[in-house]
């Protein structure tokens, strides 16, 4: 069924992911998929890699939400980027990043300013943010849910730390996507992650924005089971939008790999994902 999307992709690193959240679905209503599980998730859909970012943190930063994310991303470590969570409030906070991108291994932060109640120019935020940029790390943000994760609210604390990489993880969505399409265009550390975007959106996103600034991502992990329609939905949609050969190279596959500093990634394997069916 997807043969012909794997044909059309290319390397493909997702770069909006989330592992379970299997605090809160342990005994809840689906089985939360396992780290092979996830991983033959994203060969049958075409993909390669994936950027894991935190998901019970969002709801309740702790830091063991962040050793079970890097516990999950450690099994198969050449495919799963960990983003952890830290609650920008708390005078941990940046203690706590420091342990994600170092002693955790994780690859950068995930903030989420609406659920966490943490707007972007709250004074413990720079202190995670510099945390953040000092270790090369990446800073990933949700946004386009006015009045908090606004484009410009992002793209203010990015132009308070000029090396850090700062992602605006959905492209503003329906509400803000064109003011996240200019700040991107004229922020040097801001980057627009195409995820939830709808359709007309991404289509003039990537027509309009510098093409080194742009990224692809799924929500991949949000709903139930690890084979998720909704996610190999937005894998199909890319062939639908225009874009020309190497750019879609450089958002699916170059752009993700120079910001986590990796090589491109081969296919993943039957073998590997333990897929003997496919
Ligand atoms: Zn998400």
């Amino acid at each position: 069924m997807l043969s012909g999307v794997r044909k059309q992709v290319h390397d493909v690193i997702d770069f909006h992911c989330h592992p379970p959240g299997w605090r809160r679905t342990r005994t809840a209503y689906w089985r939360a998929p396992s780290p092979r599980d996830y991983l033959r998730y994203l060969r049958r859909a075409g993909l390669r890699g994936a950027a894991l970012l935190a998901h019970d943190g969002l709801h309740r930063a702790t830091p063991d939400s962040n050793d079970d994310l890097a516990a999950f991303a450690a099994e198969h470590p050449d495919r799963f980027f960990g983003f952890g969570t830290v609650y920008a409030p708390h005078p941990h906070a940046a203690a706590e990043a420091r342990r994600c991108l170092t002693d955790l291994g994780l690859r950068g932060i995930k903030l989420h300013p609406w659920l966490q109640g943490v707007p972007m120019h709250h004074a413990g935020l720079d202190a995670v943010l510099a945390v953040v940029a000092e270790l090369r790390g990446i800073v990933l943000v949700h946004d386009g849910t006015p009045p908090y994760a606004t484009a410009g609210q992002i793209a203010a604390a990015a132009r308070r730390h000029p090396t850090l990489p700062v992602v605006l993880g959905h492209g503003g969505l329906h509400d803000t996507w064109r003011e996240a399409l200019a700040l991107t265009a004229t922020t040097p550390n801001l980057y627009l992650c195409l995820c939830g975007t709808p359709p007309y959106a991404a289509r003039t996103i990537v027509r309009q924005a510098p093409p080194e600034k742009v990224l692809f991502g799924t929500d991949a992990g949000l709903a139930p089971g690890p084979a998720q329609e909704y996610a190999v939905a937005r894998v199909r949609e890319i062939s639908d939008w225009g874009v020309a050969d190497a750019d879609r190279v450089r958002i699916l596959s170059a752009n993700p790999a120079r910001l986590l500093g990796i090589d491109p990634l081969p296919p993943i394997t039957a073998e590997e994902a333990g897929d003997h069916d496919h």
